[in-house]
């Protein structure tokens, strides 16, 4: 069974990491084939050059989760990290000091430095860096392409003036308080989805769409061009799961996100944001937190398969399980459709008959 997800950082990491647990600890069926293939496509969005540096934080994220030496109580970098190389930094006055890269980070930053400016692609480039540990999870990024988040805002210093910043200055320094004129996605245009990508979607028994943040994650992956009409047209389920329960996200800003986007911080505004497979948007199925429930109706009527669930990740047992039921819904959506085509357009035919 090949299962592809496409991740952003945390919420990703996270998710993937259930997921492997779950494939480990109880394989699929034989009739989905036996061995099981995790591919995630990692958000590169929020990915700059900083001191000199190719930082790429959600494939960081995802990376330094999976191989077990994240820093779960902080939520971000690796566990037993020093400062002292950013203390220096900054009393050159050189970086953002709010931006702090901890010693052991500033290393994986060194090595994609490196092998970038040798001239490797960042997918290769990525391969190598994830060679050291043993993940499990095939990491693609999104795009080869340097595609960055900007942000739109109001000028905070200048009245009646916009400005531009990246996205992490927004999110990081401004907490995200800044209201959002417009996300803008420097570079996309010039863009193509990363080698491997549109076949990890095309090829996928299952593809999931991890509980990550709607706008500045998810939709800037499916943004690159070509990556939003292969999920559109595969043959693979699609799956995703609910990053907002009870109306907030559960970790994380997602909310100020999602208002820039015009769309309520809510799990069925989400879902309907991402659309039904059958009237050509990306979902077949849809997972909502128990504490979501009485959503599921209105979900369903949109045509989006609906799973109640509980959706907090909170260790290893909760992730896998979570896992365990988004490749459940899969396999109750594959089931109800098998005997008729899978592509979408047929499948709407032959629900309507
Ligand atoms: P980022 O790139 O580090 O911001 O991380 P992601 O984009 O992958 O994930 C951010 C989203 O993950 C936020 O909107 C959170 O609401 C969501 N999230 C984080 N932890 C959980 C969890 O335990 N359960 C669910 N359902 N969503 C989560
Ligand atoms: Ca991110």
């Amino acid at each position: 069974m090949r299962v592809t997800v496409l991740a952003g950082g945390v919420g990703g990491a996270r998710f993937l990491r259930g997921l492997r647990e779950h494939l480990q600890v109880s394989p699929p069926d034989a009739d989905v084939g036996a061995a099981a293939r995790i591919t995630a496509v990692v958000n590169t969005g929020d990915d700059m050059w900083l001191t000199g540096l190719r930082i790429c934080p959600d494939l960081d994220s995802v990376m330094y989760t999976l191989a077990g030496v994240n820093d779960e109580a902080r939520g971000w970098g690796r566990v037993g990290e020093s400062e002292r190389v950013s203390a220096e930094l900054a009393s050159y006055g050189v970086g953002w000091p709010w931006f702090t890269l901890g010693d052991l980070d500033l290393g994986t930053h060194i090595a994609r430095s490196h092998l970038l400016r040798e001239g490797l692609t960042l997918s290769e480039a990525t391969s190598r860096l994830a060679a050291r540990w043993d993940l499990g999870v095939e990491l693609l990024p999104m795009s080869d392409q340097s595609v960055e988040t900007h942000v739109v805002v109001d000028d905070p210093d200048t009245p009646g003036c916009q400005t531009t910043m990246h996205f992490e200055q927004w999110w990081v320094k401004h907490r995200a308080a800044l209201p959002v004129r417009e996300f803008v996605q420097e570079g996309l245009g010039a863009a193509v989805p990363a080698p491997g990508v549109l076949e990890a979607i095309a090829e996928a028994d299952v593809v999931l769409l991890a509980p990550s943040n709607p706008v500045v994650s998810i939709g800037m992956i499916i943004n690159v061009p070509g990556i939003r009409e292969a999920i559109r047209t595969t043959a693979a389920t699609v799956v995703g799961i609910s990053p907002i329960i009870s109306g907030a996200p559960v970790r994380g800003m997602a909310d100020a996100c999602l208002a820039a986007v015009g769309v309520a911080t809510r799990a069925d505004a989400v879902a309907a944001h991402y659309g039904s497979r059958l009237n050509g948007g990306i979902l077949d199925g849809w997972l909502i937190d128990e504490a979501d429930a009485g959503l599921a109706e209105s979900i369903e009527s949109a045509g989006i398969h609906t799973t109640v669930a509980p959706l907090w990740m909170r260790d290893a047992v909760t992730s896998a399980a979570l896992a365990a039921d988004a490749l459940g819904a899969a396999g109750r959506i594959r089931r109800r459709r098998s005997g008729s085509s899978l592509r979408p357009e047929s499948r709407q035919q032959a629900e309507l008959a």
